[in-house]
């Protein structure tokens, strides 16, 4: 498990970093395991989970689906009903709680598809912080909307118009403007990413996800799991459901990657499926690269999932066996995005319909007493426009 010290996770994780950014990460770390252990913040984060995001978020027996498919009994867990609308908002809720310990005044991200983006700027005007967001200028294009939605959240959105435009870039950019103004401010990553304690930390705040999870199956079957499945992009809500299960050796997780339009044609984001260990943005982990290293260009439906790294525990999971990583194409999320809404009134994100897809899969070849949480990282609001586009082309 995690060398505390050191920040590793067997082999990976660890800081890759300039000598200048050590400072500041032990800074945030030190204030981390403080607040850990403080009941003040605890009961302010508890508060706010409450209250403003909305949790505890249901755990919902999707009865027609397991009718539909005949097999497992699939439980989701809706984190799409969190304010916001997905669970992206459970870890800049704490993060901006440690930012707000430690004086800061002025948050920096960087973001994609603009997800991330949105959840920042969300806690960055509840607590009156100045929000500056970088996001590559393609991306930018791509996702006007939530540019918009940023704005209007009063965060300034700053497009990083060199490379390949996108986040690898605006994530250098990010880090760039940290070195520069540390004393006042607080670089918020979006997913269980990055130098330590960043990993920890965001499995931290995400493992409200499994911890209401297993309380609420155990008040409903009274048994666990057979089976977790989440969603891996980056890997925090795949890592917020599974780590509170973590000594549970019987429950199985299942991290589902995207195999984009199929191995095959190398358009596609799995990287725990196909990378190799190396170094990216700070951290060791598998990484989607080629024979000198440097990292691919990767490529999937949903924009939340095409990061070429992933999260450093999942890379530690997958060697240790305590977790299986699979992909499912655009088309078999797509197939699951249409499934979901038809048959349960809810339209996921084509993110978390790649978890859906595989739970679907799985469930067929199990026996009725089986029983599958899937987490339903977000809702598919913001992926209709896409869809449509998509279908009707067809
Ligand atoms: C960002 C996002 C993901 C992927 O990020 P992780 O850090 O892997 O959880 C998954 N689902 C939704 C809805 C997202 O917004």
């Amino acid at each position: 498990m995690l060398d505390n010290k050191t920040g590793f996770f067997g082999e990976f994780g660890g800081r890759y970093v300039p000598d200048k950014l050590i400072k500041i990460l032990d800074e945030v770390k030190a204030e981390f395991y403080k607040c850990k252990n403080d009941s003040k913040f605890i009961d302010e984060l508890d508060y706010y989970y409450k209250n403003f995001i909305g949790r505890p978020s249901p755990l919902y027996f999707a009865e027609k689906l397991t009718k539909k498919i005949g097999g497992a009994k699939i439980y989701l867990k809706r984190e799409d009903l969190n304010h916001t609308g997905a669970h992206k908002i459970n870890n800049t809720m704490g993060q901006v709680l440690l930012a707000k310990r430690l004086g800061k005044k002025r948050i920096i991200a960087e973001t994609g598809a603009g997800q991330h983006g949105v959840a920042t700027a969300t806690v960055c005007s509840l607590f009156d912080m100045e929000c500056i967001i970088y996001m590559g200028e393609e991306d930018t294009q791509r996702q006007s909307l939530n540019v918009f939605r940023m704005e209007l959240l009063g965060a300034k959105v700053v497009p990083v118009k060199h490379g390949m435009r996108t986040l690898k870039e605006a994530v250098d950019e990010a880090l760039k403007d940290l070195m520069e103004n540390y004393e006042h401010t607080y670089y918020m990553l979006g997913s269980a990413v990055g130098p330590d304690p960043y990993p920890a930390m965001v499995n931290y705040f995400q493992s409200i996800i499994g911890t209401e999870a297993k309380k609420q199956i155990i008040e409903t079957e009274g048994i666990l799991p057979n089976y977790l499945i989440a969603a891996v992009g980056g890997g925090s809500n795949a890592i917020g459901l599974f780590s509170p299960f973590y000594n549970n050796k019987e429950v199985k997780f299942i991290g589902v990657e995207p195999a984009g339009k199929g191995i095959e044609t190398g358009m596609h984001a799995a990287t725990l499926s196909f990378g190799k260990p190396g170094v990216l943005h700070g951290f060791r982990s598998y990484v989607l690269q080629d024979e000198q290293g440097e990292s691919l260009p990767v490529y999937s439906i949903s924009a939340g999932l095409d990061y070429p790294g992933v999260g450093p525990e999942h890379s530690f999971y997958k060697d240790i066996k305590r977790a299986e990583y699979v992909s499912i194409t655009d088309e078999e999320a797509l197939n699951a995005f249409e499934e979901l809404s038809r048959t349960e009134g809810i339209i996921p994100a084509l993110e978390s319909s790649h978890a859906v897809a595989y739970a679907i899969k799985l469930a067929k070849q199990c026996s009725e007493d089986k029983i599958i949480i899937v987490n339903l990282s977000g809702r598919g609001d913001k992926d209709v426009d896409q869809v449509c586009k998509i279908l009707k082309s067809k």
